[in-house]
């Protein structure tokens, strides 16, 4: 049976790879023109996966991904879905890629479309015009670009903290500015108010922000205006689950409220026959070895409902697409 799975970060490369072994043929279906999702640019060493405490989620990404082309899994790179429909065989996905539409028939559908970071929308419009103000983590290639500069970090979690403290490693003088109490760990606080060049500043925003070539201009009660070379906007991560929009309405899984997918201790969806797995589930700890291990999940409880559909002669997911 064909099993269509979009994304192709860990969540969707493990599925993969676990559902040639169980005997089923993914297609995977990567809307950006490169493997890897979310760790393929964090140059941090990654912090959870057990075994490789040194290795990077670059470098970890670089493993996975090595792994993955090896496989004779098929992958649609720069491709989106834009529609899905059902009928008496199975799912239909309408599918847009660099060489325009096709259709793709599968038997299971596997959503692995990870997060993206969060920004108000005043601040995307600000990142949209100025290359000074970043949404979310510092990629490889501009992080060596912040050295001896003023930063304004906006948000108090881990990775506000983790990445007041790398750039206080290269010279740099930091505010971390948040609307309410820091949440980060307390080890990650403690290092941050060990360094002179941390400014920690809870209950705190900035009244009005500009942004322009050279960096961005923060105003604040009291103090007034004051410019930064760089602004870092860290204010967590929304699950990717839009795509479900474009499917038919009867085939649209269930979403809690924070916009993450819904799912079973199988990892099955609302709807029969899709399923998630990582980041775009709400699972407890997000990280490369929870997505991986549902990714894993997801094909074994595919496996199961297939043989299950078989034996009960359940019309609809029973033929070999
Ligand atoms: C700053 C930061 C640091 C982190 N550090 C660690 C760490 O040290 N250790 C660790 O284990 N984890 C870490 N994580 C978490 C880890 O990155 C994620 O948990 C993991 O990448 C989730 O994998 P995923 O496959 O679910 O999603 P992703 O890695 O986000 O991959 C999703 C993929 O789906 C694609 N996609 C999105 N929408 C669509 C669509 N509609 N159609 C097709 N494709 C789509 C995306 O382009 C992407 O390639 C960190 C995360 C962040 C943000």
């Amino acid at each position: 049976m064909r099993v269509a799975i979009l994304g192709a970060g860990p969540a969707g490369m493990s599925c993969a790879n676990a559902c040639l072994s169980f005997g089923l043929t993914p297609v995977v279906i990567e809307r950006e023109d490169h493997l890897g999702g979310a760790q393929r640019s964090n140059f941090h060493p990654n912090l959870w996966l057990l075994g490789s405490p040194s290795e990077s989620g670059q470098e970890l990404t670089r493993r996975l991904v090595a792994h993955y082309v090896e496989l004779q899994a098929t992958t649609l790179l720069s491709t989106q879905v834009v529609g899905l429909e059902q009928d008496a065989d199975g799912f239909l996905l309408r599918l847009h890629g660099a060489r325009g539409h096709s259709d793709l028939a599968a038997g299971a559908l596997v959503i692995a479309s990870g997060m993206r970071p969060y920004a108000t929308p005043e601040l995307a419009v600000l990142a949209r015009n100025s290359e000074r103000v970043i949404l979310g983590p510092l990629n490889d290639r501009i992080r060596d670009q912040v050295h001896d500069a003023h930063v304004l970090i906006l948000g108090g979690g881990d990775n506000a903290l983790d990445h007041a403290l790398f750039l206080a490693e290269r010279g740099n003088r930091i505010r971390v500015c948040t609307r309410g109490a820091f949440s980060g760990r307390e080890a990650l606080l403690a290092a941050c108010r060990a360094r002179a060049q941390i400014e920690l500043m809870p209950h705190c925003r900035p009244t009005a922000l500009q942004a322009g070539v050279a960096g961005v201009t923060a105003r604040w009660i009291g103090t007034g205006a004051r410019h930064y070379d760089w602004l870092l906007v860290m204010y967590g991560y929304r699950p990717n689950s839009e795509v479900v929009d474009s499917f038919a309405p009867e085939l649209r899984p269930e979403r809690l409220a924070s916009g993450h997918l819904r799912v079973d201790a199988w990892q099955r969806t609302s709807v029969p026959g899709i399923y998630a797995a990582g980041d775009v589930t709400d699972n407890v700890q997000p990280a490369i070895p929870t997505a991986i291990a549902q990714g894993l999940a997801v094909a074994k409880a595919i496996e199961r409902d297939w043989k299950a559909a078989r034996q009960d002669g359940l019309p609809g997911r029973t033929l070999e697409r």
